[in-house]
């Protein structure tokens, strides 16, 4: 297909008017949103999908009926060609379903419940991780316990250690009057 860069430039510029930009990037549109979330819009008079028409342009392609634009940020409204890839059908759904399997999932791999104390989120490029405040606290317990066997392996290592470490701070001391 031959797009008219001027026609495509007034449209690209009218999409930006209409959508705020938000702290991960994502262009949301502020039109109506039809089923499922995604914003219309109307190119040369015919109405269309509104990110699928901007992936169109941007790429200067014509996306086949059997091929779906997934956004990565998962806002479908969200228009910002860099968060738009151009997927099958299959791989979308599947990819939703595994988002939606980790937010259903109640307990951490070890079996410890996913309660407001017992969860901290980590931020990852799209999305926030959950991961199990119990899990972190048996890590570093089990690397304090690591720890303490292995001075108690190594006393002479440990002697020679602090050995050092007195005549560093007593010529520090020195070196300070
Ligand atoms: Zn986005
Ligand atoms: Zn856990």
């Amino acid at each position: 297909m031959k797009y008219n860069d001027n026609y495509d430039q007034i449209f690209l510029e009218r999409i930006k008017n209409k959508s705020t930009t938000n702290d991960k990037n994502c262009m949301l549109l502020h039109t109506t949103l039809v089923g499922g979330g995604y914003s219309q819009c109307s190119y040369r008079g015919k109405k269309s999908y509104t990110h699928r028409k901007i992936f169109e342009i941007i790429n200067k392609i014509t996306i086949p009926n059997n091929l779906f634009i997934d956004h990565l940020c998962r806002n479908r409204n969200c228009c910002n060609p860099k968060h738009l890839e151009i997927v099958t059908n299959q791989e979308n759904v599947r990819r939703g379903v595994l988002g939606i399997k980790n937010r259903a999932k109640t307990h951490c791999p070890q079996g410890h419940e996913y309660t407001y104390e017992n969860t901290y989120l980590v931020p990852t490029t799209f999305t926030k991780k959950r991961y199990c405040r119990m899990c972190r606290r048996i890590r570093s317990q089990k690397r304090y316990h690591l720890g303490r066997i292995w001075v108690k392996n190594n006393k002479d290592k440990v002697r020679e250690y602090k050995k050092r470490y007195r005549i560093k701070m007593k010529r520090l001391k020195e070196l300070a009057v």
